[in-house]
């Protein structure tokens, strides 16, 4: 009889890394990690410490559909359910965009300007998120900023959902109000105005969208990142309201293209509503974020 070949956590992770990369996936061992992790109901730590773990026809079975999904090209986080952000667990799910490492930029910004005090922190410090989706930004933000109090919002109800969740899991519940809403409208005519504005839009030219990666094209939702022509739909709409929203000497952040953002500044100096904007860049020198001071009355 045919001796049947034990399959041990090291031997798998190689044969699917080799796999996965043999069909150009991204990140292949790191996916590889992950997936069988997570379909182990392992961290990552403890699939490392078992790495000679004998693995049951069961279990090869589950992962074998996991790594299928993969090949169709969904992305790891909605196979998981999660993505890490600012080191913190969020829950994910089509219904909201994956959260991408370039925007902890923006929230390093507002953190940096809120405890140097550029941004005034008390109990009265209000800060909007617009365009939550499963609520990073709004989260890390309610965190570490104790005394501030958040809204959040989406137009989509399903991504509030889950942003709600996520508020939940990291005990920030009370300290933020998620509102379904395009934009700014339900602060219209409102006295209470915000200190922040702090904002990651859809900035993903319309005609650009079909020529994405399938893993963001037929997966992420379009209403995440499709930002009209050139992108700049939603960036100019907020430049253009959110002065009448913010406080005397209130800010205005917003993530986008590093391509976006000589326009976004000019779009700023010509409407005369802000008396100073600059460009903030990441590590790798790209501008990806506009930051701008609302012009006192
Ligand atoms: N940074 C994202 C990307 O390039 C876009 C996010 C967005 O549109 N807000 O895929």
């Amino acid at each position: 009889m045919k001796e049947r070949k034990t399959w041990r956590v090291d031997s798998l992770l190689k044969v699917a890394a080799d796999y996965l990369k043999e069909k150009k996936i991204e990140s292949p061992r790191l996916s590889a990690d992950i997936l069988l992790a997570h379909h182990l109901n392992l961290n990552r730590v403890d699939l490392y410490l078992n790495y000679d773990r004998p693995l049951s026809e069961e279990e090869i079975a589950g992962f074998r559909s996991l790594l299928r999904r993969r090949l169709s090209g969904e992305p790891v986080a909605y196979i998981t359910g999660r993505k890490e952000f600012w080191s913190l667990d969020f829950l994910v799910g089509p219904q909201v965009l994956i959260p991408r490492p370039e925007t902890e930029l923006l929230v390093e910004q507002a953190l940096a300007m809120l405890r140097k005090g550029q941004i005034p922190v008390d109990e009265k410090t209000r800060i909007l998120d617009l365009g939550t989706g499963c609520g990073i930004v709004a989260v890390v933000l309610a965190k570490e900023i104790q005394e501030a109090f958040i809204f959040a919002t989406d137009i989509s109800e399903e991504a509030l959902q889950i942003a709600r969740q996520n508020a939940k899991r990291h005990g920030v519940e009370g300290k933020i109000l998620f509102v379904v809403a395009d934009l700014l409208e339900p602060f219209r005519g409102k006295d209470s105005k915000f200190d922040l504005i702090v904002s990651n839009p859809p900035y993903i030219p319309s005609d650009t969208f079909e020529t994405l990666p399938i893993e963001i094209s037929k997966f992420e939702p379009r209403v995440a990142l499709d930002g009209g022509v050139e992108g700049m739909l939603y960036v100019e709409r907020i430049i253009r309201r959110a002065p009448y929203y913010l406080k005397s000497g209130g800010w205005l952040m917003l993530e986008m293209d590093p391509g976006q953002t000589s326009r976004a500044l000019r779009i700023m100096e010509e409407s005369g509503l802000y008396k100073e904007q600059r460009k903030v860049r990441d590590y790798a020198h790209k501008s990806r974020v506009v930051v701008a001071q609302r012009r006192n009355t």
